[in-house]
C-alpha cells in the first residue's frame, strides 16, 4: 500500500515536471516569435529564411531565419475559418501548447490573427507579448505546485520509516503497537514513559529543539505517573512530583 502511494506520487510529479518543461519550451519559442514580429514592425525581417509563398498570413514568421530557433513550432498548416486563407498555424497565432495540440484535430476550427482582430505587426507583437506573460505566470504556478508535491512526497517517505523505527524501539520496551495485535493498552503507555525508553525512542526523530522539548515533557510526565502509583510519597518523592508537574505544565 505504502509503496503504491509513493509510486503514484512519483508519477504525478513526473507529469507536472513534463508539463513545466513544455511551458518553458513554449515560452522560449514564443520569445523568438515576438522578436520576429517586432522585426516586421521595424521592417528588418531577415529574409534569408524559408521562402514560404504557400503561407497566406499577413506576417509569415518563417520568412525570418530566426524562426528555426523557435523549435516548439513546426510548419503545420491550418485554414482560417473566417477568411479561408491557408497559413502556418504559428503565423495564424496558434501559440499556446494546448491550442497547438488541437492543430492535429481535423474537426477543430481556427481564426487567423487578422480575423481575430490583430491587424498590423505591432498589435500582433503585443499579443505575442501578452501570451508570453500569461505563460510565464503559469510557469511560476506550476513550479510552486511541483515544489509543494515534492515536499509532500518527501514528508510521506520520511514519516513511513520513522514510524517503523519507533515501533521497533517501543516493542523492545514491551509495548507492541503492531496494528494486527490490537492489544495496546494503558500498561503499554506506562512502559513507554520509562526514562530509558523515552531517551531511546526520541532519538528516532531528527534532533531539533522541539524534539528535546517533547522529550522533556515525556520525562516529566513519566515522573508524575511513577509517583502516582505509590500510596504514600516520601518528602523526596513529593519534591520530584512537584518538579515533574512544573516542567509538564510550563
Ligand atoms: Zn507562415
Ligand atoms: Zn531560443
Ligand atoms: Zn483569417
Amino acid at each position: 500500500m505504502a509503496r503504491r502511494k509513493e509510486r503514484e506520487m512519483i508519477v504525478e510529479i513526473a507529469a507536472l515536471e513534463k508539463s513545466f518543461k513544455i511551458i518553458g519550451a513554449n515560452i522560449r519559442s514564443m520569445e523568438h516569435v515576438a522578436a520576429i514580429l517586432s522585426k516586421f514592425a521595424d521592417k528588418k525581417v531577415d529574409s534569408a529564411g524559408r521562402d514560404e509563398i504557400a503561407c497566406q498570413a499577413e506576417f509569415c514568421l518563417f520568412r525570418d531565419k530566426a524562426m528555426k530557433k523557435a523549435s516548439f513550432f513546426n510548419g503545420t498548416k491550418i485554414d482560417c475559418h473566417d477568411c479561408y486563407l491557408s497559413m502556418h498555424a504559428v503565423c495564424a497565432g496558434i501559440w499556446r501548447a494546448e491550442e497547438w495540440q488541437l492543430t492535429h484535430d481535423v474537426d477543430q476550427t481556427f481564426s487567423c490573427l487578422k480575423c481575430s482582430g490583430c491587424s498590423g505587426s505591432v498589435s500582433c507583437m503585443k499579443k505575442a507579448m501578452g501570451t508570453i506573460g500569461s505563460l510565464k505566470r503559469r510557469e511560476i504556478e506550476e513550479k510552486k505546485e511541483i515544489e509543494q508535491r515534492r515536499r509532500e512526497k518527501e514528508e510521506y517517505v520520511t514519516s513511513g520509516p520513522t514510524r517503523s523505527s519507533l515501533e521497533k524501539v517501543w516493542k523492545k520496551y514491551g509495548a507492541d503497537v503492531c496494528a494486527f495485535k490490537q492489544t495496546f493498552c494503558g500498561n503499554h503507555v506506562y512502559k513507554l514513559l520509562h526514562t530509558r525508553a523515552i531517551n531511546e525512542y526520541m532519538l528516532v526523530f531528527p534532533p531539533t529543539p522541539n524534539r528535546d522539548r517533547i522529550r522533556d515533557l515525556l520525562l516529566a510526565l513519566g515522573d508524575v505517573m511513577k509517583l502516582c502509583v505509590s500510596s504514600a510519597l516520601t518528602e523526596y518523592e513529593m519534591d520530584e512530583l512537584e518538579d515533574g508537574i512544573v516542567i509538564f505544565s510550563s
